[in-house]
C-alpha cells in the first residue's frame, strides 16, 4: 500500500496518527490510492474496464487474466479486495478462492456467468464473500466493495501475520512479537518490513521502497526511509531477535536474509 499523492511530506506525521486511529476509515474517505484491488479476469474489456472504473475512484488496481498469475499477485501484492471471474483459461475460480484461502481472509468478490445455486453455494462455501452475476451493475459493484472495504477497515482482522526468524509480525496491532517483548511499529516501518518480507533475498532499492511506501511524489525520503530501517533494526534486537535480518547494501537497497527465516 502507499501513501497518497495529495498528502505533502508535513502532512505525513498527522497521517500515520490518523492511520493509527482508524487506517481503513481515512484510507476509503481520504486516501483512496491506498486501497488496492486485484482483478483476476480473463475477458480483456471486462478487465479494463474494471481498471477504469477502480482508477476514477482513486484505487490501485493490478490485474491478472489467469489464475496462477492471480494466486501470485494476491501472495506479492496483498491486496484489500479481490474481484475473481470464475470462469478462467487455466484454473477455475472455485480453486483459485480455496488456494487463496489456506492463508488470507481477504474478501474475495466472485463473478460468473453462470448462476445455478449450487455454483453460487460452493463459492460462498469455500470463502467467497459474494457473488455477482455477470453482466454486472457498475454501481453495485462499487457498492459492494465499498462495503467491504469498510468492514474489512473496521474488523482489522485480515491474517496478514508474518514470520521473521524468532518474531512474529501482526498486522493486527502492527506490532514485533518475539522471545524478548512486543514492540510496537510505526505505520513506515510496519510497511517497509512487509514489503522487504513479500520477496526475502531481493535486493529492493531505496527507489522502489520509497516509491512503494511514501509515494512517488515523495522521491526525496531517503531519509525517511534510513530512519524507518534503523528503527526496524532496533526494535528487531530489542524484540529478541539478534540474528542480522536485514541486509543493507550501500548505495543500492535493502533486502531480507532469507538464510533467516529458513
Ligand atoms: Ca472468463
Amino acid at each position: 500500500m502507499i501513501i497518497c499523492k495529495q498528502y505533502e511530506p508535513k502532512a505525513l506525521q498527522m497521517l500515520e496518527f490518523f492511520q493509527s486511529w482508524d487506517p481503513i476509515a481515512l484510507a476509503i474517505y481520504h486516501c483512496p490510492e491506498m486501497i488496492t484491488i486485484l482483478v483476476i479476469e480473463d475477458e480483456n474489456s471486462l478487465q479494463l474496464l474494471l481498471k477504469r472504473l477502480f482508477g476514477r475512484e482513486g484505487f490501485k488496481t493490478f490485474a491478472a487474466k489467469n489464475g496462477s498469475e492471480g494466486m501470485q499477485l494476491a501472495k506479492s501484492r496483498r491486496p484489500d479486495l479481490i474481484i475473481l471471474d470464475l470462469g478462467l483459461p487455466d484454473v477455475n475460480g472455485q480453486y483459485v478462492i480455496s488456494e487463496i484461502r489456506k492463508w488470507s481472509k481477504v474478501p474475495i468478490i466472485a463473478v460468473s456467468a453462470f448462476n445455478d445455486e449450487n455454483t453460487i453455494v460452493n463459492i460462498l462455501e469455500l470463502g467467497a464473500d459474494a457473488f455477482l452475476e455477470k453482466p454486472f451493475s457498475l454501481d453495485e459493484l462499487n457498492a459492494r466493495i465499498r462495503l467491504f472495504l469498510r468492514k474489512k477497515m473496521i474488523d482489522n482482522s485480515s491474517d496478514l501475520s508474518l514470520q521473521l526468524g524468532d518474531l512474529k509480525i501482526s498486522n493486527l496491532d502492527r506490532k514485533l512479537h518475539g522471545p524478548k517483548g512486543s514492540i510496537s511499529l510505526s505505520v513506515f516501518e510496519y510497511r517497509v518490513l512487509s514489503l522487504l518480507l513479500t520477496q526475502p533475498g531481493k535486493i529492493f532499492s531505496h527507489e522502489e521502497l520509497i516509491n512503494e511506501i511514501w509515494g512517488p511524489s515523495y522521491k526525496h525520503a531517503i531519509g525517511s526511509l534510513r530512519v524507518s530501517i534503523w528503527g526496524i533494526k532496533n526494535k528487531i534486537a530489542e524484540a529478541g531477535e539478534t540474528r542480522e535480518l536485514i541486509s543493507s547494501i550501500p548505495k543500492v537497497g535493502y533486502s531480507i536474509n532469507p538464510l533467516v527465516l529458513a
